[in-house]
């Protein structure tokens, strides 16, 4: 055999019906890695038969988050909508070789019928010899006895009854291809040698495998049915529960590597124990004979806390890079030097970027009524506090060192300690009780627009 018969073929087929769902991302990835590792070939398909349930916009959104992960693909997207041909194709040829039949049962006439029986269509129109006609739909014939086993490389053979599989629907009443005819028709015609999917795909496997060797002399692909995503409470995750789209992440400021690093380790672990590898690294060491099959823990905090740790390891450079388009666009982040490794220590999100250093930029602050009452409205000591700095801040050396002693000595002089003798200040010049350290927040700040705040708030009083 040639190379490229050998050659590993693999696809991610989403069904463009909302964003890129962190456990199809998942998938799309482990398709990712396997093709990379093998020298091989990632396809990407788009699933678009269902017109009810699919959008353009859908179909963009899943492009757009798979280059953001970096999960860039070799061939496509093809899109079945543009394929209707290869179908009728395939549609005939099972026709032609006695493989179907045509059904005009409705679905009241078959829960009549098989009420307290087996479920499932009970082949009323096997032999009947139904024409093509608007309306009637298009069954395929399972015949034969023989259990059908499909050979996961994740979970070993599954067995299914050949008994249990129906008469299953390939083409419905208004010649609209489904989508597992669809879906074979394309794993066959695109030469796909492995085909790793959700485990919930699984049902519908054992009704690919009978039509694959319908309409192919090919072998089969081979199958890996990745483990389920479930939430703390072990549900399945759901979009309408959970925060489940990529594109949700990439707009809190996931870093991209972080979320393509973690999906790896749900299902999967490195031989060598770390638990956030770089996409490289992946490539080198996954094993998609590793993969396990018991649902995976989708936890967010675990993930927040990867994004926080990967922030705080970036150069200095490469963080400051990473927050444009996260401040304002005329934020420059070169006026406060001092303080980005201070905000790059403390935040995990890009997205935590701005509120820490919107005081800097902004020329009015907005103190919340509540934070106001409680730090300096209805505060006996705030007055005399912020005074006495006013004052201070007027001549003293402009330092954090300085300007912390300042503080302390206002605190001192009302018998309050530091922690509480800067929070009036904080929130006059600041606008919040919570943020980067005060002293060199001010530093930075300067003194004419620290002293005009402070005199703002007092005003107030
Ligand atoms: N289009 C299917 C889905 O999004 C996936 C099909 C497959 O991977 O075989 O559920």
């Amino acid at each position: 055999m040639s190379t490229t018969e050998n050659q590993i073929r693999v696809r991610f087929a989403p069904s463009p019906t909302g964003f890129l769902h962190v456990g199809s991302a998942r998938t799309a990835l482990y398709n990712w890695l396997y093709a990379r590792q093998n020298a091989g070939v990632f396809v990407l398909r788009i699933e678009d038969t269902d017109k009810e349930r699919n959008r353009q916009e859908w179909d963009k959104a899943i492009t757009e988050s798979l280059e953001w992960l970096g999960l860039n693909f070799d061939e496509g997207p093809y899109r079945q909508s543009e394929r209707t041909e290869l179908y009728r194709n395939g549609i005939d040829q099972l026709i032609a070789q006695g493989n179907t039949y045509y059904c005009d049962c409705t679905r009241e006439e078959l829960e009549k019928r098989t009420e307290g029986k087996k479920p499932g269509y009970d082949g009323f129109c096997r032999d009947r010899g139904l024409e093509k006609k608007a309306g009637l739909a298009l069954r395929f014939r399972v015949d034969g006895t023989e259990p059908v086993v499909v050979q996961d490389i994740i979970r070993g053979d599954v067995v299914f009854e050949r008994s249990a599989i129906e008469d299953f629907v390939i083409v419905k009443g208004n010649d609209d291809p489904l989508f597992v005819l669809a879906n074979v028709i394309d794993d066959c015609e695109m030469r796909i040698s492995h085909i790793i999917r959700g485990e919930d795909l699984l049902p519908t496997t054992p009704k690919a495998l009978l039509l694959w060797e319908c309409l192919s002399n090919e072998p089969l692909p081979k199958f890996a049915h990745l483990p389920m995503l479930v939430n703390e409470k072990r549900q399945k995750l759901s979009k309408r529960r959970d925060p489940v789209a990529i594109e949700e992440y990439r707009n809190s400021g996931f870093l991209p590597e972080v979320i393509c690093g973690y999906l790896a380790i749900l299902g999967w672990s490195p031989k060598d124990g770390r638990e956030m590898l770089a996409l490289d690294e992946l490539i080198e060491q996954f094993s998609l004979e590793d993969v396990n099959h018991s649902p995976a823990f989708f936890d967010v905090v675990k993930l927040t806390h990867f994004n926080g740790e990967m922030i705080r390891s970036l150069s200095l450079e490469d963080f400051i890079e990473r927050s444009s388009g996260w401040v304002g666009d005329n934020w420059e982040l070169s006026k406060v030097t001092k303080l980005i490794p201070l905000v790059q220590e403390r935040v995990s999100k890009l997205s935590e970027i701005a509120p820490m250093l919107e005081f800097m930029y902004e020329p009015e602050i907005e103190v919340d009524p509540d934070t106001w009452s409680k730090a300096i409205e209805g505060n006996p000591n705030a007055k005399s506090i912020l005074q006495y700095c006013l004052e201070q801040f007027r001549e003293c050396d402009w330092d954090s060192e300085t300007l912390k002693e300042v503080v302390l000595t206002a605190g001192d002089k009302v018998g309050l300690k530091l922690g509480k003798a800067q929070a009036p200040v904080r929130v006059a010049v600041s606008g919040s009780t919570v943020g980067l350290p005060l002293f060199e927040s001010l530093e930075a700040l300067g003194r004419d627009v620290t002293s005009e705040r402070i005199t703002n708030a007092l005003s107030k009083l």
